[in-house]
């Protein structure tokens, strides 16, 4: 049947399905699971993709892809040549044109014929050969013979057999100019083609014709022979893909265009310098079906008439970076692992818990509440590192560690920077953990996407200088600070003693390169409230969430990232809103590290960052009161 999964011969445990991250799959190791033969059922996810691959293959329509790198689209550009039919496959040949040899003519013969018409020329050129050595030879002998016998000269003699000899050869060439080249041999092929032109310059995506040093003389290479096909004319009859289309140059796409209105498109020298460029083949067939993708800014830069042809008889569609994580998805994630092993050839099957580890880092990675992450060529990596690593250790099978160690090794550059960043700061003591300080709040902050660390804020408070209160930033997130400071002096305004308006605060976060801004705002307001009250903060504390002017604490992204951010950084404790607490998917590891504290509003965040009783239960009692929304421990968002 069409139903993809991993059922055919393996063990499912519904009892266990719901809570089990192989999702009640029963296998000793990766080997158990099947992987299915056509290519098309290897993809995981993309429904839509996939449907519309299958149904532009039967229709011949052209296909746009947007989406993320590695989630599959050139997979499903090759998977749909599987598709297409290998019955109408044909062979191209080039041959010289008698009349004007700079424009040979092109001929199309079934797949299989090419060769035979190739080798049927060479021997007759061979046999033609054979029989002028023949002919010369004979000739030379009577010359010679006449020479030598009747008019007794023997310099006349040589020089008689050197020009016939000289003249054989020269006049030889011709008839190697009559044997055709086979431009796009096909003989071979089982399954229709797939050509990723993806960056390909002019004459690698539309053919070429070499230059020829030597253009005249005996030497040169016959014209026709010079010509070399392109992507275009090589995916005749399949599929030719070009990823990040709106990179190819304009004056290409031009062409591109022509070459699918026409489905067939002349071969000519693509450097305008080269004697290639004299040379302009009759048009050579290259009725491909287009699979053009990239990002959204693709779509920008994509020649418009390019694209309204893609609409105009092809689909368009988006790809997905995650999908909902169920049962049955994640037993797809364990025969993923299973296809990267086969595919690889070199690795080790994998242990259920090495599997786990790995569907729970698609967890982690989707960075949405109970999704899987489909950016699966990232997740394909991890798996041949973790394999690698496993084959290293001489492990039979990979291991729940050689996954782990592989998550380690397999660190973006920004995880990198971050760990070093971090490295660094030990060095410099920026990074308190222990004891307590008035004004200094721990904050967290992504890196890169994937990569948490944790920034600390200051602030201080001092007597206006200007006009009036003013907020002073530095550092990177100065705009970031300065909102948060708006929002956080709404509350302050209501419940703070101290005029604001006669102060300047100043907002300091430590060195920030490379860090993106993230709402920053829970930590920012702590800080300040600490520096105006003079309330001292717990520095074993980390935390992370927005800030609402009502005081409600609200969602920030990336709390996974942050939170483990604060466990390495050595926090016991790190808060975060309520409002995230079912996206976190931390490691095992870390979860005995750190107690993660979920609150909804800004009177918990207080309560449990400042030390010091008295002060602390007034300020928390006020704001608890002032914001007008008495905490009761859930708030409404
Ligand atoms: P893209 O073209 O979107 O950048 P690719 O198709 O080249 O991504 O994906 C790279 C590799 O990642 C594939 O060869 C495959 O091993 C794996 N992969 C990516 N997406 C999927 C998917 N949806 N299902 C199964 N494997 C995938």
């Amino acid at each position: 049947g069409s139903e993809v999964g991993v059922e055919g011969d393996v063990d499912i445990n519904e009892e266990i399905a719901e809570d089990d991250l192989l999702g009640g799959l029963e296998i000793d190791d990766t080997s158990d699971i099947e992987v299915p033969d056509r290519l098309v059922d290897q993809v995981i996810g993309q429904e839509e993709a996939r449907d519309i691959i299958m149904r532009a293959a039967k229709q011949h329509r052209h296909v746009m892809m947007i989406g993320s790198p590695g989630t599959g689209k050139s997979l499903l550009a090759k998977a749909m040549s599987h598709l297409l039919p290998k019955e109408s496959l044909q062979d191209v040949l080039v041959y010289h044109n008698p009349d004007d040899s700079n424009e040979p003519k092109v001929r199309t013969v079934p797949a299989g014929k090419g060769e035979q018409i190739v080798d049927a020329h060479q021997e007759e050129a061979r046999k033609r050969n054979q029989m002028r050595s023949f002919l010369m030879w004979i000739i030379i002998l009577l010359v010679v013979g006449y020479a030598l016998l009747i008019a007794n000269n023997v310099l006349l003699g040589i020089l008689a057999a050197g020009v016939i000899y000289l003249g054989f050869r020269y006049s030889n060439r011709g008839s190697d100019a009559m044997v055709p080249k086979l431009l796009i041999n096909n003989a071979d092929r089982q399954i229709a083609p797939f050509e990723d032109a993806t960056g390909a310059h002019a004459g690698a995506l539309l053919g070429d014709v070499r230059h020829d040093p030597f253009q005249s003389g005996g030497m040169e290479t016959p014209s026709h022979d010079r010509v070399e096909a392109g992507a275009i004319q090589k995916a005749h009859k399949g599929v030719l893909f070009i990823d990040e289309i709106n990179t190819l140059d304009i004056r290409s796409q031009q062409k591109l265009m022509t070459a699918i209105q026409e489905g067939k498109f002349s071969i000519t020298g693509q450097s305008e310098r080269s004697s290639g460029a004299m040379v302009q083949t009759e048009p050579v067939p290259c009725d491909f079906i287009m699979v053009a993708s990239g990002n959204m800014d693709a779509m920008e830069n994509m020649h418009p008439a390019l694209r309204s042809r893609v609409r105009g008889y092809g689909y368009e569609v988006y790809m997905d970076d995650t999908i909902e994580d169920t049962p049955e998805m994640r037993r797809k994630y364990a025969r993923f692992v299973a296809q990267e092993v086969e595919k690889d050839g070199q690795l080790p099957d994998f242990e259920p818990d090495a599997v786990r580890e790995i569907i729970l880092e698609a967890k982690r990675r989707a960075g949405r509440k109970d999704h899987l992450t489909l950016e699966l060529r990232d997740l394909g990596g991890l798996v041949r590192v973790a394999g690698d690593i496993a084959r290293s250790r001489g492990h039979e099978y990979a291991k729940r560690d050689d996954v782990l160690q592989a998550k380690k090794r397999s660190r973006s550059i920004e995880q990198q920077f971050a760990d070093d960043y971090i490295e660094r700061r030990k060095d410099y003591e920026l990074k308190v953990s222990n004891g307590e300080a008035v004004g200094r709040v721990n904050g967290l902050a992504v890196m890169g996407g994937d990569s948490g660390i944790m920034l600390p804020v200051m602030a201080e408070v001092t007597p206006r200088q200007g006009e009036g209160g003013e907020v002073i930033a530095t550092g990177q997130l100065k705009e970031n600070a300065e909102e948060a400071v708006d929002n956080v002096s709404a509350i302050i305004k209501k419940f703070s003693d101290e005029d604001i308006s006669q102060k300047d605060i100043h907002v300091q976060f430590v060195q920030t390169q490379g860090v993106d801004g993230d709402s920053a705002s829970i930590t920012v307001a702590t800080a300040v409230i600490s520096a105006l009250e003079n309330a001292p903060i717990s520095q074993n504390l980390a935390m992370t969430g927005s800030l609402s002017v009502r005081g409600d604490v609200l969602p920030v992204g990336g709390v996974t990232h942050k939170i483990e951010a604060a466990a390495k950084a050595g926090c016991e404790r790190v808060i975060i809103p309520a409002a995230n607490e079912q996206d976190v998917m931390i490691e095992d590891e870390y979860r005995e590290q750190i107690e993660i504290i979920p609150v909804s509003h800004i009177s918990e965040v207080l309560d449990i960052a400042l030390v010091g009783e008295p002060e602390k239960d007034s300020l928390v009692d006020r704001l608890k009161s002032i914001t007008g929304k008495a905490f009761e421990g859930k708030v409404d968002s």
